[in-house]
């Protein structure tokens, strides 16, 4: 094939949001409306969201982050606890425990997913461990049957990290119709729905539903809107210390238009990574998605792993790939590994996140790619 003699004029990005004509104009709309913030767009996007995951209740935040530091500050983690998660994630993951003054404890990978290994939680649990933060790493569902069943053993409660799990499924189910006790969902534009900023908690326990609804909003004992609606004076108190974790209704309006074309997002992007999978499934240097029977993923990423030879090689080929005007990512990042949490002990422990750091790679994927991008894609790195 000549495949590599097509003319790529611009870098190729490895990710790119998809915002549209549709997207402007919900924005103007809000704008022109004089209701800005957490205000009729917000609740609007919270009822869409809870019908579309088949969830009771969404509370909209201001981003995964706090979403995150807000379910934990709900069930009450706070300093002396301990709250197992993976090391192999964005670094938000691990600061959302460090926010409360907890401790996160780093439970290594099962290296054919990049998710947690249900079977490495029982070394990590200790009498202070108060929770499980679970990460469906860049889409794909972790083995929540079996972490839930840890889970429920040792009296656990379960969050999910659905940061980049929009749309994924597990036994048939979308991620977010809870299966821990509440899920966490990112809308910033590396993600496959974004609304510029964003997050989104969901969760069946109308109690907790109620705390988060409170919580984001300095722990007000009336919301705005009800406040706007009364027709009596009604003064609110704030019984505790909460947070300004509001979403905007701009970035609600864009989230409700995003949500519309979530499906065609997902196909296409379904579509590309099956491509890839063909395509590369024959290389004995890379390892393609391993896809448990009962997941289905929404390739947030599409990430191999080099073995053998290769394995070491990673960064000269992504630098290959970048003077072919490819842009690359190396794999996930170890947490364990940065300044605030770095220790020999989690280095000499976290064996396969190490690996899957090491040697993993995500290649190009984006709703607007082309097929012979994604063909001069595949060639430049089998000649690699
Ligand atoms: C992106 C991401 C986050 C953070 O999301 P924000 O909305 O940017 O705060 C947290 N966890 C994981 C796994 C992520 O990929």
């Amino acid at each position: 094939m000549s495949v590599l003699s097509i003319p790529v004029s611009a870098m190729i990005p490895v990710a790119r949001p998809y915002i549209g004509s549709e997207e402007e104009k919900a924005v103007i709309d809000v704008l022109r409306s004089g209701w800005v913030t957490q205000g009729p767009r917000v609740a609007e996007f919270e009822e869409k969201f809870s019908s579309y995951i088949g969830c009771d209740y969404s509370v909209a935040v201001s981003s995964c982050t706090t979403a995150l530091h807000l379910a934990f500050m709900a069930i009450g983690v706070g300093p002396g606890d301990e709250v197992i998660c993976p090391s192999l994630s964005f670094i938000a993951t691990a600061n959302s425990i460090t926010y409360t003054g907890a401790t996160p404890i780093f439970a290594d990978i099962d290296l054919s997913t990049y998710n947690i290994d249900p079977a490495r939680l029982e070394e990590v649990i200790s009498p202070r461990t108060k929770a499980i933060l679970v990460v469906h790493q860049i889409g794909l569902p972790a083995e929540m049957n079996e972490i839930l069943a840890v889970a429920n053993k040792h009296g656990l409660v379960v969050i999910e990290d659905a940061a980049c799990a929009i749309g994924s499924e597990y036994d048939g189910k979308l991620i977010g119709k809870p299966l821990g006790t509440m899920a966490c969902f990112s809308f910033h534009p590396r993600k496959i729905l974004t609304t510029g900023e964003g997050g989104m908690i969901t969760t069946s326990n109308a109690k907790l539903a109620e705390r988060l609804r409170r919580l984001r909003q300095h722990a007000m004992s009336l919301s705005d809107v009800v406040r706007h609606n009364a027709t009596q004076v009604s003064s609110e108190t704030y019984d505790e210390v909460g947070y300004n974790f509001r979403m905007t209704d701009m970035q609600a309006a864009i989230g409700i238009t995003q949500l519309g074309r979530l499906a065609s997002f997902l196909e296409r992007r379904r579509y590309f990574a099956a491509r890839y999978t063909k395509a590369l499934q024959n290389l004995p240097w890379v390892q393609t998605p391993v896809v448990p029977t009962n997941c289905r993923p929404n390739y947030q990423s599409y990430m191999v792993r080099l073995t053998g030879d290769s394995a070491t090689k990673r960064d000269a080929i992504m630098q290959n790939l970048l003077e072919k005007k490819i842009s690359t990512r190396r794999a996930i990042m170890a947490t364990h590994r940065e300044p605030p949490y770095r220790s020999a002990h989690w280095e000499s422990r976290l064996l396969q996140t190490n690996l899957a750091c090491d040697t993993a790679l995500i290649l190009p994927l984006f709703h607007q790619m082309t097929e012979s991008e994604q063909d001069y894609i595949i060639e430049a790195l089998r000649t690699c």
